[in-house]
């Protein structure tokens, strides 16, 4: 079931503090597909439109999504809680935009048309947003081909004397 979602006159949306909001199969943003372990799960996501005090129409986009991933160290797969509230500026495309504006962390900024492509907007914040190289706390590389799981009796006997039980 692939819906397209498009807000149109995102311009007026972001004045009109309006709101959209829905859920996306993870499987529908082929953008990601390369990203995940397993393709299964969705993003909740919500749009809310801010005309805050300087009057500029901004988006702020939460998301929330648990995409499986793969491990980068063990290279299974691991699920990774995602949740993401940002802020985006919006402008009309050739604008120009300030080299101090682009040094403010609190807002990214996004060109927008006549038209906004909801479920593309999320896509590309959602590839931002996951880690680059992701990886369990705790975890171990895979062991080698051949290579023995088991402890030499070496190391059982160094357990056994700091045990106490061999003197
Ligand atoms: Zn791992």
């Amino acid at each position: 079931m692939s819906r397209r979602r498009v807000i149109s006159d995102p311009m007026r949306f972001a004045r009109d503090e309006q709101v959209a909001r829905g859920r996306t199969a993870l499987a529908e943003l082929p953008r990601l597909a390369d990203l995940l372990a397993e393709p299964d799960g969705e993003i909740e996501w919500s749009l809310q439109g801010v005309y805050g005090i300087d009057r500029r129409p901004m988006l702020r986009l939460s998301m929330r999504a648990e995409p499986v991933l793969r491990c980068q160290r063990c290279l299974n797969a691991m699920r990774h809680v995602l949740e993401r509230v940002s802020l985006l500026r919006l402008v009309r495309p050739g604008t120009p935009i300030g080299d101090e504006e682009l040094e403010i962390d609190e807002f990214d900024t996004v060109e927008v048309g006549p038209d906004l492509d909801v479920i593309a907007l999320i896509e590309d914040e959602l590839v931002l947003a996951l880690p680059i190289a992701p990886r369990h706390e705790q975890c171990e590389p895979p062991q080698p081909a051949g290579g023995s799981q088991k402890k030499s009796p070496f190391d059982v006997l160094a357990n056994l004397r700091g045990s106490g039980r061999l003197q």
